[in-house]
Protein backbone atom coordinates (compact mmCIF):
# COMPACT_ATOMS: atom_id res chain seq x y z
CA UNK A 1 0.00 0.00 0.00
CA UNK A 2 1.21 3.67 -0.56
CA UNK A 3 0.48 5.93 1.81
CA UNK A 4 0.87 10.22 1.06
CA UNK A 5 1.65 10.52 5.02
CA UNK A 6 2.70 8.03 7.54
CA UNK A 7 3.53 9.53 11.32
CA UNK A 8 5.76 6.68 13.15
CA UNK A 9 6.34 7.04 16.87
CA UNK A 10 5.75 10.63 16.28
CA UNK A 11 6.78 12.84 19.84
CA UNK A 12 7.17 16.41 20.21
CA UNK A 13 8.43 18.46 23.22
CA UNK A 14 9.32 22.09 23.40
CA UNK A 15 12.67 23.94 24.25
CA UNK A 16 10.00 24.83 27.59
CA UNK A 17 10.08 21.04 28.41
CA UNK A 18 6.21 20.49 27.52
CA UNK A 19 5.65 17.05 25.85
CA UNK A 20 2.67 18.53 23.16
CA UNK A 21 2.75 14.94 20.98
CA UNK A 22 3.31 11.43 22.13
CA UNK A 23 3.88 8.70 20.20
CA UNK A 24 1.30 9.62 17.40
CA UNK A 25 1.17 6.90 14.64
CA UNK A 26 -1.22 6.84 11.11
CA UNK A 27 -0.84 6.06 7.66
CA UNK A 28 -3.10 8.13 6.12
CA UNK A 29 -4.78 7.30 2.25
CA UNK A 30 -4.42 9.04 -0.91
CA UNK A 31 -7.39 11.12 -0.89
CA UNK A 32 -8.09 10.94 2.79
CA UNK A 33 -10.01 13.43 4.57
CA UNK A 34 -8.86 13.46 8.04
CA UNK A 35 -9.71 15.25 11.03
CA UNK A 36 -7.98 15.77 14.21
CA UNK A 37 -10.13 16.41 16.88
CA UNK A 38 -9.81 16.73 20.48
CA UNK A 39 -9.90 20.19 23.39
CA UNK A 40 -8.06 23.07 23.02
CA UNK A 41 -4.10 22.38 23.80
CA UNK A 42 -3.95 18.84 22.89
CA UNK A 43 -1.73 18.82 20.71
CA UNK A 44 -3.60 19.00 17.23
CA UNK A 45 -2.20 22.10 15.57
CA UNK A 46 1.62 20.85 16.95
CA UNK A 47 0.87 17.79 14.81
CA UNK A 48 0.15 19.95 11.79
CA UNK A 49 2.58 21.69 11.93
CA UNK A 50 5.08 19.19 12.26
CA UNK A 51 3.59 17.70 9.10
CA UNK A 52 4.28 21.08 7.39
CA UNK A 53 7.34 21.64 8.62
CA UNK A 54 7.00 25.08 10.52
CA UNK A 55 7.46 23.20 13.75
CA UNK A 56 10.45 20.31 14.44
CA UNK A 57 9.92 16.78 15.33
CA UNK A 58 11.49 15.63 18.70
CA UNK A 59 11.73 11.71 17.88
CA UNK A 60 10.17 9.67 15.31
CA UNK A 61 9.75 9.80 11.17
CA UNK A 62 7.42 11.63 9.07
CA UNK A 63 7.02 10.06 5.36
CA UNK A 64 5.49 11.75 2.70
CA UNK A 65 4.49 9.46 -0.19
CA UNK A 66 7.74 7.15 1.23
CA UNK A 67 10.30 9.67 1.71
CA UNK A 68 11.78 10.29 5.09
CA UNK A 69 10.80 14.41 5.36
CA UNK A 70 11.99 15.20 9.35
CA UNK A 71 14.91 17.57 7.79
CA UNK A 72 13.22 19.25 4.14
CA UNK A 73 12.23 22.61 4.65
CA UNK A 74 8.45 23.56 4.46
CA UNK A 75 8.76 24.94 1.17
CA UNK A 76 10.14 21.96 -0.14
CA UNK A 77 7.35 19.66 1.60
CA UNK A 78 4.34 18.77 -1.21
CA UNK A 79 2.11 20.21 1.70
CA UNK A 80 0.05 23.49 1.88
CA UNK A 81 -1.28 25.21 4.96
CA UNK A 82 -4.18 26.78 5.37
CA UNK A 83 -4.45 29.13 8.70
CA UNK A 84 -7.62 30.31 10.46
CA UNK A 85 -7.13 33.88 9.85
CA UNK A 86 -6.14 33.03 5.79
CA UNK A 87 -2.89 35.26 6.35
CA UNK A 88 -3.89 37.23 2.57
CA UNK A 89 -1.98 39.63 1.94
CA UNK A 90 -3.53 43.00 2.20
CA UNK A 91 -1.41 45.09 -0.55
CA UNK A 92 -2.22 42.73 -3.03
CA UNK A 93 -5.69 41.84 -5.15
CA UNK A 94 -7.08 38.43 -5.22
CA UNK A 95 -4.84 37.17 -8.19
CA UNK A 96 -1.88 38.41 -6.85
CA UNK A 97 -2.45 36.30 -3.32
CA UNK A 98 -3.47 33.72 -5.33
CA UNK A 99 -0.07 33.48 -8.15
CA UNK A 100 2.25 34.28 -4.51
CA UNK A 101 2.95 30.64 -4.43
CA UNK A 102 3.66 30.01 -7.70
CA UNK A 103 5.92 33.25 -7.83
CA UNK A 104 8.12 31.92 -5.13
CA UNK A 105 8.30 28.79 -7.18
CA UNK A 106 9.55 30.57 -10.28
CA UNK A 107 6.68 28.99 -12.31
CA UNK A 108 7.09 30.47 -16.05
CA UNK A 109 4.34 32.90 -16.33
CA UNK A 110 2.29 31.52 -19.62
CA UNK A 111 1.97 28.28 -17.33
CA UNK A 112 1.60 30.23 -13.93
CA UNK A 113 -1.43 32.50 -15.76
CA UNK A 114 -3.05 29.25 -16.98
CA UNK A 115 -3.05 27.59 -13.15
CA UNK A 116 -4.16 31.02 -10.93
CA UNK A 117 -7.13 31.29 -13.84
CA UNK A 118 -7.88 27.76 -13.63
CA UNK A 119 -8.32 27.68 -10.10
CA UNK A 120 -9.78 31.00 -10.04
CA UNK A 121 -12.82 29.40 -12.24
CA UNK A 122 -13.12 26.51 -9.89
CA UNK A 123 -13.65 28.01 -6.71
CA UNK A 124 -16.07 31.01 -8.57
CA UNK A 125 -13.24 34.05 -8.22
CA UNK A 126 -12.47 34.69 -11.61
CA UNK A 127 -15.25 37.67 -11.60
CA UNK A 128 -13.54 39.03 -8.45
CA UNK A 129 -10.41 38.35 -9.09
CA UNK A 130 -9.13 42.19 -9.69
CA UNK A 131 -10.50 43.40 -6.19
CA UNK A 132 -8.51 44.28 -3.20
CA UNK A 133 -8.81 41.40 -0.45
CA UNK A 134 -9.48 43.60 2.17
CA UNK A 135 -13.08 44.63 0.79
CA UNK A 136 -14.13 40.99 1.03
CA UNK A 137 -16.47 38.81 2.96
CA UNK A 138 -15.38 35.81 5.08
CA UNK A 139 -16.44 33.24 2.97
CA UNK A 140 -14.37 35.16 -0.16
CA UNK A 141 -11.57 35.12 1.85
CA UNK A 142 -11.42 31.68 2.67
CA UNK A 143 -11.98 30.34 -1.15
CA UNK A 144 -8.87 32.90 -1.88
CA UNK A 145 -6.82 30.94 0.70
CA UNK A 146 -8.11 27.96 -0.46
CA UNK A 147 -7.60 28.79 -4.09
CA UNK A 148 -3.70 30.27 -3.10
CA UNK A 149 -3.19 26.72 -1.25
CA UNK A 150 -4.73 24.91 -4.04
CA UNK A 151 -2.57 26.57 -7.24
CA UNK A 152 0.61 24.90 -6.24
CA UNK A 153 -0.69 21.08 -6.58
CA UNK A 154 -0.13 19.72 -3.15
CA UNK A 155 -0.22 15.79 -2.36
CA UNK A 156 -1.81 17.07 1.12
CA UNK A 157 -3.79 20.17 2.23
CA UNK A 158 -2.78 21.09 5.87
CA UNK A 159 -6.16 22.97 7.21
CA UNK A 160 -6.08 24.97 10.61
CA UNK A 161 -9.19 25.56 11.29
CA UNK A 162 -9.85 27.07 8.35
CA UNK A 163 -13.71 27.62 9.54
CA UNK A 164 -13.05 29.10 13.37
CA UNK A 165 -13.63 32.16 11.89
CA UNK A 166 -17.22 31.83 10.15
CA UNK A 167 -20.75 32.21 11.56
CA UNK A 168 -22.55 29.33 11.29
CA UNK A 169 -24.68 28.82 8.45
CA UNK A 170 -21.46 30.27 6.37
CA UNK A 171 -19.76 27.14 8.08
CA UNK A 172 -22.66 24.67 7.06
CA UNK A 173 -22.11 25.75 3.17
CA UNK A 174 -18.20 25.71 3.01
CA UNK A 175 -18.15 22.50 4.96
CA UNK A 176 -19.91 21.25 1.68
CA UNK A 177 -18.10 23.17 -0.64
CA UNK A 178 -15.18 21.92 1.14
CA UNK A 179 -16.15 18.62 0.93
CA UNK A 180 -17.07 18.82 -2.92
CA UNK A 181 -14.05 20.19 -4.04
CA UNK A 182 -11.57 17.67 -1.82
CA UNK A 183 -13.83 14.80 -3.67
CA UNK A 184 -12.96 16.58 -6.85
CA UNK A 185 -9.51 16.84 -6.58
CA UNK A 186 -9.11 13.81 -4.49
CA UNK A 187 -5.87 15.44 -2.50
CA UNK A 188 -5.16 14.04 0.51
CA UNK A 189 -7.13 16.72 3.21
CA UNK A 190 -5.56 16.64 6.99
CA UNK A 191 -7.77 19.36 8.88
CA UNK A 192 -7.54 20.50 12.58
CA UNK A 193 -11.00 21.10 14.66
CA UNK A 194 -12.02 21.28 17.97
CA UNK A 195 -15.43 21.36 16.81
CA UNK A 196 -17.16 18.05 16.99
CA UNK A 197 -20.03 18.23 14.04
CA UNK A 198 -17.40 19.42 11.69
CA UNK A 199 -15.20 16.46 12.17
CA UNK A 200 -18.04 14.63 12.13
CA UNK A 201 -19.49 15.64 8.55
CA UNK A 202 -16.47 16.09 6.38
CA UNK A 203 -13.90 13.15 7.39
CA UNK A 204 -13.21 9.88 6.66
CA UNK A 205 -11.42 9.29 9.71
CA UNK A 206 -11.17 11.14 12.97
CA UNK A 207 -7.88 11.23 15.21
CA UNK A 208 -9.17 12.03 18.43
CA UNK A 209 -6.57 13.43 20.65
CA UNK A 210 -6.10 14.14 24.19
CA UNK A 211 -3.57 15.65 26.17
CA UNK A 212 -0.78 15.16 23.55
CA UNK A 213 -1.62 11.50 22.79
CA UNK A 214 -4.18 9.60 20.03
CA UNK A 215 -7.57 8.37 22.69
CA UNK A 216 -8.96 7.06 18.58
CA UNK A 217 -8.47 6.64 15.07
CA UNK A 218 -11.86 5.63 13.38
CA UNK A 219 -14.18 6.66 10.74
CA UNK A 220 -17.35 8.76 12.41
CA UNK A 221 -19.70 6.05 12.64
CA UNK A 222 -17.96 3.92 14.43
CA UNK A 223 -16.20 6.36 16.66
CA UNK A 224 -20.21 7.32 17.95
CA UNK A 225 -20.87 3.82 18.05
CA UNK A 226 -18.08 1.80 19.50
CA UNK A 227 -15.92 4.36 21.06
CA UNK A 228 -12.90 2.37 22.50
CA UNK A 229 -12.05 5.05 25.45
CA UNK A 230 -13.52 6.46 28.76
CA UNK A 231 -12.54 9.96 26.93
CA UNK A 232 -13.91 9.19 23.59
CA UNK A 233 -16.98 7.82 25.08
CA UNK A 234 -17.73 10.99 26.98
CA UNK A 235 -16.01 13.45 24.08
CA UNK A 236 -17.92 12.46 21.40
CA UNK A 237 -21.80 11.75 21.08
CA UNK A 238 -24.11 10.78 23.85
CA UNK A 239 -22.79 8.07 25.51
CA UNK A 240 -24.11 6.38 29.16
CA UNK A 241 -21.27 4.95 31.16
CA UNK A 242 -21.93 2.12 33.06
CA UNK A 243 -18.76 0.65 35.67
CA UNK A 244 -18.70 -2.57 36.94
CA UNK A 245 -16.40 -5.86 37.37
CA UNK A 246 -15.50 -8.14 34.95
CA UNK A 247 -17.67 -11.83 35.29
CA UNK A 248 -16.85 -13.18 31.86
CA UNK A 249 -15.52 -12.83 28.30
CA UNK A 250 -17.33 -15.39 25.82
CA UNK A 251 -17.31 -14.92 22.01
CA UNK A 252 -16.12 -11.44 22.44
CA UNK A 253 -19.13 -10.30 24.55
CA UNK A 254 -18.20 -9.46 28.49
CA UNK A 255 -20.82 -9.35 31.24
CA UNK A 256 -19.94 -6.94 33.70
CA UNK A 257 -21.42 -7.30 37.29
CA UNK A 258 -22.66 -3.45 37.94
CA UNK A 259 -24.66 -1.43 39.94
CA UNK A 260 -27.55 -2.54 37.89
CA UNK A 261 -27.04 -6.31 37.77
CA UNK A 262 -25.18 -8.09 35.01
CA UNK A 263 -25.04 -6.61 32.03
CA UNK A 264 -22.87 -7.03 28.33
CA UNK A 265 -21.38 -5.45 25.39
CA UNK A 266 -19.07 -6.23 23.04
CA UNK A 267 -15.59 -6.39 23.47
CA UNK A 268 -14.93 -4.31 20.06
CA UNK A 269 -12.25 -2.73 20.76
CA UNK A 270 -10.09 -5.67 21.46
CA UNK A 271 -9.46 -4.92 25.22
CA UNK A 272 -7.92 -7.84 27.66
CA UNK A 273 -10.88 -9.01 30.04
CA UNK A 274 -10.16 -11.08 32.63
CA UNK A 275 -12.82 -11.85 35.14
CA UNK A 276 -12.64 -9.43 38.20
CA UNK A 277 -10.84 -6.58 36.02
CA UNK A 278 -12.77 -3.03 36.34
CA UNK A 279 -14.37 -2.24 32.83
CA UNK A 280 -17.38 -0.19 32.19
CA UNK A 281 -20.25 -0.63 29.41
CA UNK A 282 -20.77 2.55 26.95
CA UNK A 283 -24.03 2.87 25.82
CA UNK A 284 -25.06 5.03 23.08
CA UNK A 285 -28.10 6.79 22.99
CA UNK A 286 -29.06 5.34 19.72
CA UNK A 287 -28.30 1.85 21.00
CA UNK A 288 -31.11 1.78 23.37
CA UNK A 289 -34.88 0.78 23.37
CA UNK A 290 -37.43 1.83 25.90
CA UNK A 291 -39.54 -1.18 26.40
CA UNK A 292 -42.54 -0.49 28.94
CA UNK A 293 -42.65 -2.70 31.91
CA UNK A 294 -45.79 -4.39 31.51
CA UNK A 295 -44.32 -6.22 28.70
CA UNK A 296 -43.79 -9.78 29.17
CA UNK A 297 -40.83 -10.32 31.13
CA UNK A 298 -40.07 -13.28 29.22
CA UNK A 299 -40.28 -11.53 26.17
CA UNK A 300 -37.64 -9.03 27.12
CA UNK A 301 -35.36 -11.72 28.09
CA UNK A 302 -35.89 -14.02 24.76
CA UNK A 303 -34.51 -9.88 23.40
CA UNK A 304 -32.01 -8.41 25.53
CA UNK A 305 -31.28 -11.12 27.96
CA UNK A 306 -30.21 -9.56 31.00
CA UNK A 307 -29.29 -5.89 29.78
CA UNK A 308 -32.21 -4.68 31.25
CA UNK A 309 -32.42 -1.19 33.81
CA UNK A 310 -35.77 -0.46 35.41
CA UNK A 311 -36.52 3.54 35.15
CA UNK A 312 -39.09 5.73 35.20
CA UNK A 313 -40.00 8.39 32.28
CA UNK A 314 -39.37 11.68 33.67
CA UNK A 315 -40.38 13.86 30.39
CA UNK A 316 -40.97 13.08 26.64
CA UNK A 317 -41.95 15.15 23.68
CA UNK A 318 -42.68 14.74 20.24
CA UNK A 319 -40.52 16.47 18.15
CA UNK A 320 -41.53 15.73 14.27
CA UNK A 321 -41.21 12.63 14.09
CA UNK A 322 -38.85 11.77 16.77
CA UNK A 323 -40.17 11.17 20.15
CA UNK A 324 -37.67 12.32 23.04
CA UNK A 325 -37.78 11.26 26.57
CA UNK A 326 -35.79 11.63 29.47
CA UNK A 327 -35.45 8.89 31.67
CA UNK A 328 -34.00 8.36 35.22
CA UNK A 329 -32.54 5.20 36.54
CA UNK A 330 -33.18 3.88 39.67
CA UNK A 331 -29.64 5.29 40.89
CA UNK A 332 -31.14 8.51 40.12
CA UNK A 333 -28.94 9.30 37.03
CA UNK A 334 -30.96 11.15 34.21
CA UNK A 335 -30.36 10.07 30.34
CA UNK A 336 -31.74 11.37 27.24
CA UNK A 337 -33.00 8.62 24.74
CA UNK A 338 -35.02 8.99 21.45
CA UNK A 339 -37.04 7.16 18.81
CA UNK A 340 -39.22 7.16 15.81
CA UNK A 341 -43.15 8.49 17.32
CA UNK A 342 -44.29 5.50 15.29
CA UNK A 343 -42.61 3.08 17.86
CA UNK A 344 -43.43 4.88 21.53
CA UNK A 345 -46.31 6.46 20.69
CA UNK A 346 -49.75 5.20 22.86
CA UNK A 347 -46.43 3.08 24.66
CA UNK A 348 -45.18 5.25 27.03
CA UNK A 349 -46.38 8.09 28.66
CA UNK A 350 -44.26 10.47 31.52
CA UNK A 351 -44.63 9.54 35.24
CA UNK A 352 -44.39 5.76 33.56
CA UNK A 353 -42.11 2.68 34.29
CA UNK A 354 -40.11 1.00 31.16
CA UNK A 355 -37.11 -0.85 31.08
CA UNK A 356 -33.97 0.32 29.22
CA UNK A 357 -32.67 -2.36 26.85
CA UNK A 358 -30.30 -3.23 24.70
CA UNK A 359 -28.91 -5.59 22.27
CA UNK A 360 -25.11 -6.94 23.69
CA UNK A 361 -23.80 -6.07 20.24
CA UNK A 362 -24.88 -2.65 20.75
CA UNK A 363 -23.07 -1.25 23.47
CA UNK A 364 -18.83 -1.84 24.02
CA UNK A 365 -17.13 -1.95 26.64
CA UNK A 366 -14.35 -0.37 27.63
CA UNK A 367 -11.59 -0.19 30.17
CA UNK A 368 -12.33 1.73 33.15
P1 LIG B 1 -4.11 22.34 20.08
O1 LIG B 1 -3.82 22.68 18.66
O2 LIG B 1 -4.72 20.98 20.23
O3 LIG B 1 -4.91 23.39 20.78
P2 LIG B 1 -1.29 22.77 20.49
O4 LIG B 1 -0.63 21.84 19.54
O5 LIG B 1 -1.37 24.21 20.07
O6 LIG B 1 -2.73 22.23 20.87
O7 LIG B 1 -0.53 22.74 21.89
C1 LIG B 1 -0.18 21.52 22.55
C2 LIG B 1 0.61 21.85 23.81
O8 LIG B 1 1.86 22.45 23.46
C3 LIG B 1 -0.08 22.85 24.73
O9 LIG B 1 0.25 22.49 26.06
C4 LIG B 1 0.55 24.17 24.35
O10 LIG B 1 0.51 25.07 25.43
C5 LIG B 1 1.97 23.75 24.03
N1 LIG B 1 2.60 24.61 23.01
C6 LIG B 1 2.13 24.92 21.79
N2 LIG B 1 2.99 25.70 21.11
C7 LIG B 1 4.06 25.89 21.93
C8 LIG B 1 5.31 26.61 21.81
N3 LIG B 1 5.63 27.27 20.69
N4 LIG B 1 6.14 26.56 22.86
C9 LIG B 1 5.84 25.89 24.00
N5 LIG B 1 4.70 25.19 24.17
C10 LIG B 1 3.81 25.19 23.16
Amino acid sequence: MDYDLQLRNVYKTYDNGTPAVIDFNIDVEKGEFIAFLGPSGCGKSTTLRMISGFETVTKGDLLIRGNRVNDQLPEKRPTSMIFQNYALFPHMNVRQNVRFGLEVKGTPKVEADAKVDGILEKLDLLGIADLATTRLSGGQRQRIALARSLVVEPDILLLDEPLGALDANLRKSIQNELKLLQHDLGITFVFVTHAQSEALALSDRIVVMNAGRVEQISPPRELYTRPSSNFVARFIGSNTIIPGTVQRDKDDVVTLDTAFGLLSGSNRAGHSASAGDKMSIVLPAEAVDLVPSDVDAAKIRADFGSNTIHCTIARLQIVGHIMQMVVQLENGEMLDVEGHVDKYRDRLKAGGTAFLAWRSAAATVIDS
